[in-house]
């Protein structure tokens, strides 16, 4: 896996990619499909069907299509972006650098093309740039907008997946990559009465697309999390008065984003292998957390003074870097964990003037353990003599009424409802794709107890079903757009091995699922993060499984899945083409 900690992708992760989009040297292996197509009104036919035409949708369009492979991507979005397109509440921006680490990295030519103007943007130009990626790379000619997958099921005869969307098309494709989103099924809580509110109601996850206006309006928000602090400070600049509803408080650090200076920028187009090589580095076999490069230091080796001065620096500093620039035992070790939640509730105190509301406010789970969230002003924003914070901890929701909020003590006149109350993350939109496997089975009951998968990326009896940012992967505590891209490169070469193979399908076993599983927990068992109820876990949903869904190795995990590859994709059952292919000596294979 890890060479002297150096990268070191899997000889079969060929990355040679020209601006032009296609993936040189390998046009020869795809060839078109020799799959006898399934018979019905099917009418089109596609080597894949992408689904989700967000950061990961579009980049396993360009990389599928830069193969040779016909592919189709649908989003029911009217525009691309995903998450980018759907979260455009007030105050949403990258909580990490934009420039490298929120940007595809495949392309020197983007790289060097594309200025971002803010240390950490904001979701409009985000936005800019994912249109700019897909007019820049040809991409919307294969992307249909307006078209939500309303089922996909395979045909194990076939070797085929069908899809059908809500614009009546019925489409086949030999693969399906679920590029749906770990972010993307908004979680509406069921407050009773809720429908009744005549009020406005808005999700931050799917925000209305016309500009919403707070001006002399009363707005109630629920929910603290990453969403909820970046919306409120600004909600607060324009309307009469926001009464924020907070069960579980949070730990913040200041965002402190700012323009970049062009240098910078030059800085990392000059230096890009470097920094691109950097992105990717294996952490040592002997880190404390592999996902925690740390600061070189032990928390241990320094005194209680020294460390003090480390986090009051990390905080003037602000950014992920309070996280990533911190001690390395920050994320499993109570006693470090429980000094850093000292000194931010001491931050708190500091800043929050109504001792009473500061009170409110005090955060008491591990720091880290939720998402780390940046701010800009939000404590702060109690401060303001427009703002009131409600403690659902002691004075909880009953319900909604036609005007505002009832809670145990009484009830808040609002006009308008902000819902920040997050998403059922990682599994939520798989779920509610509910892909059809082998012989029907639905993925809501293969995944009624547990999320069981291999490597993040398939699930056994759903053979040729891709997913990208699945449960099991680093997901959102890597780069995404980075994640995106390696995660693809992987389907891609198993994909392309099929082919060279003839090869018609491939799933794991599930002996492979246990094993991998075992192999997640184990690294968050390292870990204070089992022990906070987050949306890591599912604790955020009522009723969900509770299952660690994150895999806490950072780069290590691309290391992890390109030496299965290397080691023959071992794991993986292959079935020959159903067309009359080749056997292979590559994983197990099934005797069609
Ligand atoms: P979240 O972190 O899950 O926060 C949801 C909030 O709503 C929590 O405070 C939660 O309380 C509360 N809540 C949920 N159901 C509730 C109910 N029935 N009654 C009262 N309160 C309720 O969701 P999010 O803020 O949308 O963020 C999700 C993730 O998206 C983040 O962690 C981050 O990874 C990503 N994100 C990133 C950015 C960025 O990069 N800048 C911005 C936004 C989001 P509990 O804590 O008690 O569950």
């Amino acid at each position: 896996m890890n060479e002297g900690g150096t990268w070191r992708v899997s000889a079969t992760m060929t990355r040679v990619e020209s601006d032009e989009g296609r993936v040189e040297g390998l046009e020869h292996s795809v060839t078109s499909t020799t799959h006898p197509l399934p018979q019905g009104d099917t009418t089109e036919h596609y080597d894949a069907v992408v689904i989700g035409a967000g950061v990961s949708g579009m980049y396993a369009l360009h990389h599928l299509r830069g193969m040779g492979l016909s592919v189709r991507v649908y989003d029911g979005a009217p525009r691309v972006g995903g998450t980018w397109w759907h979260n455009r509440y007030p105050g949403a921006r990258v909580d990490g650098p934009s420039a490298p680490l929120y940007g595809y990295t495949f392309s020197d030519e983007l790289v060097k093309e594309w200025d971002w103007t803010e240390s950490q943007s904001s979701q409009p130009d985000v936005l800019s740039y994912l249109e700019h990626f897909a007019d820049r790379f040809d991409l919307r000619r294969d992307i249909q907008l307006e078209t939500r997958v309303q089922d996909a099921r395979y045909d194990e005869a076939t070797q085929r997946w069908t899809v059908e969307t809500s614009t009546g098309l019925r489409v086949s494709a030999e693969f399906l990559i679920c590029a749906v989103g770990a972010l993307s099924a908004p979680n509406r809580p069921e407050i009773p009465g809720i429908d009744d509110f005549e009020g406005e109601c808005h999700h931050t996850g799917s925000w209305p697309q016309e500009p919403v206006s707070f001006s002399g309006k009363r707005v109630g928000v629920i929910g603290t999390g990453s969403s909820g602090i970046q919306a409120i400070p600004e909600i607060a600049k324009e309307a009469a008065h926001v009464t924020v509803f907070q069960r579980t408080p949070q730990y913040t650090v200041p965002a402190r984003n700012r323009p970049l200076a062009p240098e910078e920028l030059t800085a990392v187009r000059e230096n890009w292998e470097d920094v691109r090589a950097g992105m990717m580095a294996a952490p040592p076999p002997d880190a404390v957390l592999p996902m925690m490069p740390g600061n070189g230091r032990s928390a241990f080796d320094e005194t209680p003074e020294q460390r003090h001065a480390l986090y009051e620096k990390l905080w003037a500093q602000g950014t992920l870097g309070f996280v990533y620039g911190n001690y390395p035992e920050l994320l499993v070790n109570e006693e470090i964990n429980r000094e850093v939640c000292d000194f931010l509730r001491g931050k708190i105190r500091e800043i929050v003037r109504d001792p009473e509301t500061a009170e409110k406010l005090m955060p008491d789970h591990f720091y880290g353990t939720k998402r780390p969230i940046l701010d800009d002003g939000y404590y702060e924003t109690y401060n303001r003599d427009n703002v009131t914070l409600v403690d659902l901890r002691k004075d909880p929701i009953e319900g909604m009424t036609r005007e505002g909020v009832r809670t145990a003590t009484g009830e808040h006149a609002i006009d308008m409802l902000v819902l920040a109350t997050g998403f059922d993350a990682i599994t939520g939109s798989m779920l509610r794709l509910d892909p059809k496997g082998r012989g029907g089975v639905s993925l809501r009951e293969k995944w009624k107890s547990h999320f069981h998968n291999y490597l993040g990326l398939m699930v056994s009896d759903f053979p040729n079903l891709f997913m990208i940012h699945g449960p099991g992967t680093p997901g959102v505590l890597y780069l995404m757009p980075l994640g995106a891209e390696l995660e693809t490169e992987w389907i891609a070469n198993c994909m392309l091995h099929m082919r060279e193979q003839g090869l018609g399908a491939v799933e794991p076993t599930h002996a492979a699922e246990l094993a991998w599983d075992r192999e997640v927990n184990a690294l968050a068992d390292r870990t204070l993060f089992p022990r906070t109820d987050s949306w890591y876990t599912g604790a955020n949903i009522p009723g969900k499984p509770r299952h660690f869904s994150v895999h806490l190795g950072g780069p290590a995990y691309f290391h992890r899945i390109a030496e299965v590859a290397d080691e023959g994709y071992e794991g993986l059952v292959f079935t020959p083409n159903a067309g009359g292919g080749a056997e292979t000596g590559s994983g197990r294979t099934r005797r069609a």
